[in-house]
Parts: C-alpha cells; structure tokens; sequence
C-alpha cells in the first residue's frame, strides 16, 4: 500500500504577501506536521521556508492576478493528476492553523474539490466581485455577469458560496480547476469584473453541478473579519484597536463557543498587534514556543510513512 502524501500549499506572488505568510507558516509548524510547500512567485524577501518552488510569472499579470492564476492551476503547478494517493490542502496566506485538529482536514474531502461556506451569501458578496456601483446591501449583478459572461444560470439568486480561502484537491479535481483557471482568466481585462476568484468560482460550482456538495466543517475555515459592521468611511485610516473584535469563538476552549482549526484573518489582519483576535492567536503561539515539550507532544502528524521521508517527487525544490 502507498503512503497518502497530504501536502498543504501556500502561493504568494510579490513579496508583499510575505510578512503574513511567516506568520501563517509559523502557526502552521507549531499545530500540525505535514509537507508544505509555498508556490512563490516574484518574491525576494526571505520566506521562512524550505520548501519553495519558484515559478515564473509572466509580465503581463500584476501581483494578484498572477497569483489567483496560480492558485487555480496549483494541480498543474504541483503535477498531482497522475498520483491517487496524493490530497492537497491550499491555504491562503491569511489563514493560520491554531489547533492540531488542523491536520484532520484532509480526511474531509468529497467530491472533486472541497470548500468551506464563505460568511456571507450570493447577494451580499456580489457587489464585492463585480463593479456595479452599487454601494451597500445586496444586488444581482454577479449572477447576471455570470449568465452573460459564461452563460451559466446561478439558480439560486442568494446561493450559499463558498470561500476560495482554503480548498482540498487531489487527482481528480484537474476538470473543476481546469474551468476554475480559465474563466479566471477570462475576467481579468474585463472591466465589469474585479481581480477576484471567488465570482468565478460560484460559476464554476454551478457549471459542474456542484452547488448542493456538502462544504468543510466551518472551523476548518473559520473566517474572522476586522472590518465587519464597519462602513467604508469607517474604515479608511482605522488602526487595530479599534477593528472589530469577534467574541463568536475561543482559543481556550470557552463552553459555548465555537473552537476553530484554522482561522482566516481577512481584509489584511494577521499581524495586527493591539487587535484581540490577533493577540489571543498571537499568545497562543507564543505559549506553545515557551514550552517544546508540549509543542512535540501537540503537534499532529498527517502522513503515514516516517517524518523523515520527504516526497520530493512531487514537486521540484529551488
Ligand atoms: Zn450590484
């Protein structure tokens, strides 16, 4: 029998994006063990990693369209079509692993990918994906931009979407990644639509029937949103003591509350020291570093061969 090979992947494109992937290189190393690997491109700043592959990017992508179009061809970049014991967890560079149960994510996959739900719905975040001008609440414009734009019908007008944030693949995702790249593609020079990925994934669900697949438990995506409740003006110049503090879980266990894997700071909050939600994480972490004991005993294996053996076949290594 073959040993699974579970792998998580990281891509980043411009070194702007490396001070937060440290971070979530950090946390990761401290909660699971498991191969990791960062795809990054453009970058000259030292990421805090061994295991790095360096694609080119071409000239004519900037910094966050080159890496939503390597996120989306990451079988591709990885070349996993052709190994079924092989399970890839991406991870975006805000989202950090704050439990051991964070290495059971690979056990959750079905179908040909996996997704958590995002915290909002269709109508809500569409106005967010495309540029319709509208300035608040919820409108229609991304399903109609799907329906011209890749004649797909989105039938449900508020369908529960999902967050690109962090997805499972393995070899026989290539045909839902292969769609979710090229209509990606197909978007960026079109002014209507933002540098998003997640319009095209709804399109891309509903293109492949997949808008009833059951989604990952949300603690394994648990998305923490600084800016939440905040109106634009509110947020221009907002230093992080005054970001929005989410009570909804704990770190330490609190009965009653939600107890995440994995947390996804978005709209730019990992680091945010004098943030609670940060700073709660950012001790976690720091208690784990004062004690190697523990740190040994709670980190949580996700490969059945020996720690030592690296499947560098997988990937090449530069
Ligand atoms: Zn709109």
């Amino acid at each position: 029998m073959r040993p699974s090979e579970n792998l998580f992947a990281y891509v980043i494109v411009g070194d702007s994006q490396v001070p937060r992937l440290n971070h979530s290189l950090e946390f990761l190393k401290r909660f699971v063990r498991c191969e990791v690997v960062v795809v990054a491109g453009r970058c000259n700043a030292p990421i805090q990693h061994d295991q790095i592959i360096r694609p080119s990017v071409e000239a004519c992508f900037d910094d966050h369209q080159a890496s939503i179009l390597l996120k989306t061809n990451l079988h591709r970049v990885l070349g996993v079509w052709d190994k079924p014991s092989f399970t890839g967890c991406y991870l975006d560079s805000d989202v950090i692993a704050v439990s051991p149960e964070a290495s059971n994510i690979f056990s959750r996959k079905n179908g040909p990918v996996t997704f958590a739900a995002d915290h909002t719905r269709l109508a809500r975040f569409s106005r967010f994906a495309v540029r319709c001008f509208c300035i608040a609440g919820e409108c229609d414009h991304l399903r109609q931009g799907i329906r011209d734009k890749f004649g797909i019908e989105v039938a449900e007008p508020d369908w529960q979407h999902w967050n690109g944030g962090v997805y499972l693949f393995d070899a026989e995702s290539s045909d839902f990644l292969d769609t979710w790249h090229d209509m990606t593609s197909r978007i960026f020079g079109d002014p209507f639509w933002k540098t998003r990925d997640q319009g095209t994934l709804i399109a891309t669900a509903w293109k492949h029937g997949l808008e009833r697949q059951p989604t990952l438990d949300r603690n394994f995506n648990y998305i923490v949103d600084p800016m939440r409740g905040l109106s634009d003006r509110e947020r221009k110049g907002i230093l992080p003591p005054g970001y929005t503090i989410d009570a909804s879980y704990s770190l330490s266990g609190d009965s009653g509350l939600s107890r995440p894997y994995f947390l996804h700071m978005i709209n730019g909050a990992i680091g945010a020291s004098g943030w609670k939600n940060w700073d709660d994480a950012a001790s976690l972490v720091a208690r784990m570093k004062s004690c190697t004991t523990a740190q040994v005993g709670s980190a949580s294996g996700c490969r059945t061969e020996p720690s030592g053996q690296r499947s560098s076949h997988l990937y090449a290594k530069n």
